[in-house]
């Protein structure tokens, strides 16, 4: 690839896209990451080609919802997808991720999919380990394997949440009346809370979204991390249901595999079929992007834009 030419075009894009930062605010319902500069915009991508970067690539932040792609990968592995299935559907919602209301309303209570805070609280139960710690450990064992790094814990976002977290809390209970969340209720909000309160860099998000493009196989330790069939679950998941409540809009105009966390992050897998002549990454690739200011989706707004402006400059497109 003519790298300069792509870099160029990417910081180009990005700058563009910045300006819809303007549409959307901090998330405020988490009152450490109201604190955080609304008009950032990054995009870390890579492939077999090499690495582009562009805005605010040079960043940290937490994982948040992105943290429900790894969950549910890492409870497939350890519990069987069988398993996890029989507690936790997939099916979208159209409802807020935390949404409470479908709980009760259908008839067996079950969480419509993993990408939803019931959902996720569900899976954060079924994770091996008898104590919170046991069980982010192992997660981050993972994770490591994945990205070669522990993730660190962003203990301000934790205890900000934990002290906020009343709409969870009653999701989990409910989820304990139901049968659908094993174990202690309030350890299991710790394990979900930390997951969400883990910070990543946009080369993290940007090397999970390569290994899922690549259905599971991990580019750089040339081996199979994730078997293909929960590599392409994963991905169905994220298209259905990964950017909350706007995944339809997303599936639409983007037309690609991504979960969005209410920090600003999006990861995304550009699978190496999808490839075109304008494609810079002719294996496939993955990319990271951050600007934390969301809209009422919870969604990253020009993190979104600049997603739609490369898949459609690229011509990648999953449908
Ligand atoms: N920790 C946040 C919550 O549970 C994560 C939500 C999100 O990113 N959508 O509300």
């Amino acid at each position: 690839m003519t790298h300069d030419r792509h870099a160029k075009q990417l910081r180009t894009w990005t700058e563009q896209a910045r300006r819809y930062t303007r549409e959307g605010k901090s998330a405020d319902y988490i009152p450490a990451l109201a604190q955080v500069d609304p008009s950032q915009l990054g995009v870390c991508i890579v492939g077999k080609e090499g690495r582009l970067v562009a805005g605010d690539s040079d960043v940290s932040f937490t994982l948040q919802s992105i943290s429900k792609i790894i969950s549910f990968m890492v409870a497939c592995l350890e519990c069987g997808i069988d398993c996890v299935l029989e507690r936790v559907d997939v099916e979208p919602t159209g409802d807020a991720f935390d949404s409470i209301i479908r709980l009760e309303a259908s008839r067996t209570g079950k969480p419509f999919n993993p990408m939803i805070n019931a959902g996720a609280l569900t899976i954060a139960s079924l994770l091996p380990g008898g104590t919170p710690t046991e069980k982010l450990n192992r997660l981050q064992s993972w994770l490591e394997m994945w990205i070669g790094r522990r993730l660190p814990l962003n203990q301000t976002v934790f205890e900000s949440e934990w002290k906020t977290a009343n709409r969870n809390r009653a999701i989990a209970y409910y989820l304990k009346e139901t049968d659908y969340l094993q174990g202690d209720v309030e350890d299991v909000l710790e394990v979900y809370l930390k997951l969400c309160s883990l910070e990543v860099r946009l080369d993290d998000l940007a090397l999970i979204g390569w290994i899922l493009a690549l259905d599971g196989y991990h580019p750089l330790r040339q081996t199979q991390v994730i078997p293909k069939r929960l590599a392409r679950l994963t991905k169905a998941i994220m298209v259905t249901c990964g950017m909350y409540n706007a995944s339809g809009k997303f599936a639409a105009f983007v037309g690609l595999p991504a979960k969005s966390g209410v920090s600003g992050g999006i990861l995304c897998a550009m699978p190496p079929r999808l490839r075109s002549k304008q494609m810079p990454f002719r294996e496939g690739c993955g990319i990271g992007v951050y600007g934390p200011a969301i809209g009422d989706d919870g969604n990253s707004v020009a993190g979104v834009k600049l997603l739609q402006q490369l898949s459609e400059q690229w011509d990648v497109n999953l449908f």
